[in-house]
């Protein structure tokens, strides 16, 4: 059985900037679900906020507008740190070789979004993910104390007096024709140190624009170990994405820049209407947005919405958005002509495992960063560009922890003895595959219908008992990528719903 110091789970920006943390000394290891390439971080269009010019900018009001965005339910030591520690993140991923858009004099090019009352959004086009994870995984990968196992899902974790017992299962994708728990023999990694790094949730709606990684399952394992879960009814649904094409499982999102950029958004009848919603308009936070765009539906009894800047020439709109400019044409539309038929999706969860300032969730030696976890830096809604220097300062707070326990002599487990007591008194059950995705489909229906922009909380009571016989069905399932994925989903809808049923009317 192998060992290592730290075993991180995700290779998204929480995950790789961790890993770059640790000296050459530390045993890591670093485990990414699907392709190195496939995480909500590859995805990440608008930029990443924070404050490094003070002439016209200041701490203070990058402090501010967090806070209005999140309805002050933030936790203000959380933002502080991330205020404070963010601009030297982003200096150093500039320092990895992350490129980001500069003007002619070579300066930093910042964009505005929703909620943000300074332009403070450094970007690389409308693909500022992509690259930062391109310069992170090739500087992960020079790392010679750094194993990465791609295609790898951890399925479970056992807790050791002296730190974890992984079981990985190898994913390559949806399995369609073999019936799920079929006889693999799982691999099993011991580790001193966890840190969960797996993203976000947002699978567990019908409509999101998060991948199909997004399962929350660094959730699901850490709560089966007694871990705290907080605000996971804390949900962010953006305003302006279109929907799936047929055969894909995410939306295509419009990034906010967009609107930062002079974009409108119109109704079935080519009317404006944000500002009749609130005085912000269409750089209102995008909670507003969304709630705007319901109100407006169903005052109109109707769901076509689109987004207008053909103010901008084509020529203009393809140089600073050439990824939406191609996924527009992909689908027939010329922004610089047409609207981009638009409407909101579930995309980020700012609630997740309870973390301190150093990541350190309620379980000893297990820690969790990015978008799993709940820092309390968002609140009830997350402003524009903040998630990304979340990722980057709380991975490394993670790292920077573990360094110094394991200065102070903190050993590994060999684990042997957890994997025979672990071992189940009855043989597990197999579901088929195409159960499984019954299950899944069915959590993605009663989140959708019952927990969008507005929740329902009539239907709430129903959607949660039906969560319930779900998981009940789930339990003694054998432990595979898919059984793990659809318990992850159906744990999260559970706490989505009891959250929302406890959550005050006028919150
Ligand atoms: C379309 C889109 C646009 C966005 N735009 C922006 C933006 O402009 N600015 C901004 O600040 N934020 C943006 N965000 C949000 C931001 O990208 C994410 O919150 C952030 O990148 C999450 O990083 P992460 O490292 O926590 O997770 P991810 O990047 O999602 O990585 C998760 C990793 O965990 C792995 N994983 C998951 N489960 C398992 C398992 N069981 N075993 C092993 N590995 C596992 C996955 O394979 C993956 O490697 C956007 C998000 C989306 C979806």
């Amino acid at each position: 059985m192998q060992t290592v110091d730290v075993l991180i789970i995700g290779g998204g920006i929480a995950g790789l900037y961790a890993a770059l943390q640790f000296s050459s000394d530390v045993r890591v290891c670093l485990l990414t679900k699907g392709e190195a390439g496939i995480s909500g971080s590859a995805l990440a269009q608008g930029g990443i906020a924070a404050v490094l010019d003070h002439e016209e900018d200041s701490y203070e009001y990058h402090f501010a507008d967090t806070m209005v965005a999140g309805r002050y339910k933030n936790n203000p030591a959380a933002v502080e740190q991330l205020i404070r520690e963010g601009p030297a993140a982003v200096r150093d991923l500039i320092h990895l070789g992350a490129a980001f858009d500069t003007n002619d004099a070579g300066a930093l090019q910042k964009t505005l979004e929703g909620g943000h009352s300074r332009r403070r959004i450094m970007h690389h086009r409308d693909q500022t993910g992509a690259e930062m994870v391109r310069a992170l995984w090739a500087r992960v990968r020079e790392r010679s104390n750094v194993t990465i196992l791609e295609h790898t899902a951890c399925v479970d974790l056992a807790l050791l007096p002296d730190g974890f017992l992984a079981m990985l299962d190898v994913w390559v994708g949806a399995r369609h024709d073999v019936p799920c728990g079929y006889d693999v023999p799982l691999r099993t990694i011991c580790a001193g140190f966890v840190i969960l790094a797996t993203g976000g949730i947002g699978q567990a709606y019908r409509y999101t624009t998060n991948p199909a990684i997004s399962t929350g399952d660094g959730i699901h394992l850490a709560y089966a170990l007694g871990a705290k879960v907080k605000n996971l009814h804390y949900v962010q649904f953006h305003p302006t994405a279109m929907p799936p094409l047929a055969g894909e499982s995410s939306c295509f999102l419009v990034s906010e820049a967009v609107r930062g950029e002079g974009a409108f958004l119109r109704n079935r009848d080519g009317e404006r209407f944000v500002s009749n919603y609130d005085t912000r308009g269409e750089l209102a936070p995008r909670d507003v947005v969304s709630r705007a765009i319901i109100q407006e539906s169903r005052r109109l009894k109707d769901t076509r919405f689109a987004l207008d800047i053909t103010q901008k020439s084509s020529d203009w709109l393809k140089a600073r958005f050439p990824a939406i400019f191609a996924e527009c044409q992909r689908r027939g539309i010329d922004m610089g002509r047409d609207c981009v038929p638009v409407f909101p999706c579930q995309h980020y969860l700012m609630g997740g495992l309870d973390v301190d300032l150093d990541g350190k969730t309620t379980v000893p030696r297990l820690y969790a960063a990015g978008e799993c976890a709940h820092t309390g830096l968002h609140g009830a809604n997350r402003l524009a560009s903040n998630s990304l220097p979340e990722a980057l300062v709380w991975g490394k707070r993670a790292a920077e922890n573990i360094m110094r326990c394991l200065r102070a002599g903190f050993a590994s487990s060999s684990g042997a003895q957890t994997l025979e007591a672990r071992a189940p008194s009855e043989p597990p059950s197999t579901l088929q595959t195409q159960q499984l995705a019954d299950y899944a489909a069915e959590i993605r229906t009663l989140l959708q219908e019952s927990c969008f922009v507005f929740a329902d909380k009539a239907a709430l009571p129903n959607a949660l008992l039906r969560v319930e016989e779900i998981r009940v069905a789930l339990q003694s399932a054998q432990k595979t990528t898919e059984t793990c994925e659809v318990q992850s989903m159906a744990l999260c809808a559970k706490l989505i719903m009891e959250g929302l049923l406890n959550e005050p009317d006028d919150a």
